[in-house]
């Protein structure tokens, strides 16, 4: 019996979870690390600490299962994204922390370049709207900032990574420099429609080609581990970024399908087949994957900022909870929010408003409000800020398809999706079916069924999509004139919440 091993290399943590045959969790390991704040606004890690983390959680959760590498047909790799990492070849050594996704040291720079003429040039070969989450701007910021990294990228001393490229050359020991073709669309460096670094995006922002890494399928073998970390050589055999590994964990394999992720944010994707749709309405155009030799598949991304965290605001702001489970007997125990409603736009609204200067506003409050009606409009808004996303990704893809776009259903993920009463009225606020997986580890999922396609563990889609199982589907039971009128009410709310 072998089993497959996920890396899953978050923000906060380094976790590794073993698949067994049936894509069911045999065990995990987790290991939290240190974030370092060195100024308001700056994000980094320690690229060692990300990698200690990683290797800790793979031996905890083979320690878990009992077994060893000859247990383990393949590994994937799933990654925060974005997160940029500078080192040198010869020694290893990192020049630098990492660079965090989150880090906005390089906003002023990104914020120079969106505006102008190149910002609408770079969107166009990119997909990405020019911002300081991208790796490009952090590679520039590093080659400028540390001594003598310009000249030793120059003369090909130094290595960039996204974390996934950084794993891969610690698993291998220093033998393999390469990003899968998910990552790479996530540097702002990366042509998607030719999954090739790009010269007038390496130039603009002063990057050495000499430092990048090879671009690579997301499914097929890339290299093995080094015999001495785990006791035995493993394949490694999948990469993808995580919402992109969570795409695939959730099966959404197919032009139409999509899934929404309910964290602190949420982050929704749709699949759009072969094709890289231009959006309209500020979305990403991401690479989803590619599986072996077959073409590129791409995805239009959007993202709620303020998700679950307007529940950790309720609990620990406001403190009208103790826990956030709490909320759904709270909204359940009301007809409806009486008139009330919350737009948890924190730090401004994104898509398809796009308005920083936005702020959080309560709307209709009366003697008669309570705080199940308060509640009840936190879990609301969760589902009305995906109705804004789906209407927008609807309208860029149905441009790009000639009108043929629907959805169909939305699968879902996160922490927030243990939420009935949410996952309910997100059915009824869109009108689809909402359908939850058995398997909420979708990110690691992903990889580890991009892995195992890589090795020939599972022969083909087919034999996946029979892995992915539904445990929960909330039909819709709402009629159109009750979608209409509840969305109004919501815009209204927004519209007074704009700067
Ligand atoms: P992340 O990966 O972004 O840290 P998780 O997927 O762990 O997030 O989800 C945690 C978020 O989901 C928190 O913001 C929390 O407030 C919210 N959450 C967790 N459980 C529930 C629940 N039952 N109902 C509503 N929100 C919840």
């Amino acid at each position: 019996m072998k089993y497959l091993l996920a890396l899953d290399q978050g923000t906060t943590s380094s976790r590794a979870i073993v698949f067994d045959r049936e894509g069911k969790v045999a065990g995990v390991g987790q290991r939290p690390f240190e974030q370092l704040f060195p100024h308001p606004g700056w994000v980094e890690h320690r690229p060692e600490d990300i990698w200690n983390s990683q290797l800790g959680a793979v031996r905890d959760a083979l320690a878990t299962v009992g077994i060893g590498p000859e247990d383990i047909a393949a590994i994937g790799i799933t990654n925060q994204r974005e997160t940029t990492v500078v080192w040198n070849r010869r020694t290893g050594r990192p020049i630098h922390n990492a660079i965090v996704w989150q880090c906005r040291r390089t906003a002023d720079r990104c914020d120079g370049i969106r505006s102008s003429l190149l910002g609408a040039e770079i969107q166009q070969k990119t997909g990405l709207v020019v911002d300081a989450y991208f790796s490009a701007s952090k590679i520039e910021w590093l080659l400028e900032q540390v001594a003598g990294a310009r000249e030793a990228a120059e003369a090909g001393d130094l290595a960039f990574g996204t974390v996934d490229a950084w794993l891969l050359w610690n698993l291998t020991g220093g033998k393999v420099h390469a990003t899968d073709v998910s990552n790479a669309s996530r540097t702002m460096l990366c042509d998607i429609r030719r999954s090739a670094w790009d010269d007038d995006l390496l130039s603009t922002f002063s990057v050495p080609r000499a430092m990048m890494p090879e671009i690579v399928p997301s499914s097929g073998v890339i290299g093995e581990t080094d015999p001495d970390l785990f006791g035995g050589a493993i394949p490694i055999a999948g990469i993808a970024g995580d919402q992109q590994a969570a795409l695939f964990g959730q099966m959404c394999s197919q032009p139409g399908m999509a899934k929404n992720t309910y964290g602190t944010g949420c982050f929704l994707l749709v699949h759009t087949g072969e094709k890289a749709c231009e959006s309209r309405n500020s979305l990403l155009t991401t690479v989803a994957w590619k599986l072996g030799d077959a073409p590129v598949e791409f995805a239009l991304e959007g993202s709620v900022f303020i998700a679950g965290a307007a529940i950790q605001w309720l609990r620990d702001g406001l403190q009208l909870i103790g826990d956030a489970a709490e909320t759904e007997a709270l909204a359940k125990s009301v007809p409806d929010t009486g008139g009330v409603s919350f737009v948890p736009a924190f730090v401004g609204l994104g898509a398809p408003y796009w308005d920083p200067h936005a702020r959080g506003i309560i709307t209709g409050l009366t003697r008669g409000t309570t705080r199940s009606h308060l509640v009840r409009a936190a879990l609301e808004a969760i589902a009305f800020q995906t109705r804004d996303i789906v209407e927008a990704m609807i309208g860029d893809a149905n441009d790009a398809f000639s009108g043929v776009f629907a959805l169909r259903e939305l699968r879902v993920d996160g922490g927030a999706a243990a939420n009935d009463f949410l996952m309910a009225f997100q059915a009824d606020v869109l009108g689809v079916p909402v359908v939850r997986p058995t398997v909420t580890e979708t990110t690691a999922a992903g990889a580890a069924y991009l892995a195992g396609l890589g090795v020939g563990y599972w022969s083909d889609l087919a034999e996946l999509r029979n892995l992915w199982k539904r445990d929960r589907v909330f039909e819709p039971t709402s009629d159109e004139t009750w979608r209409a009128k509840g969305y109004e009410q919501w815009k209204t709310a927004v519209a007074r919440a704009k700067g």
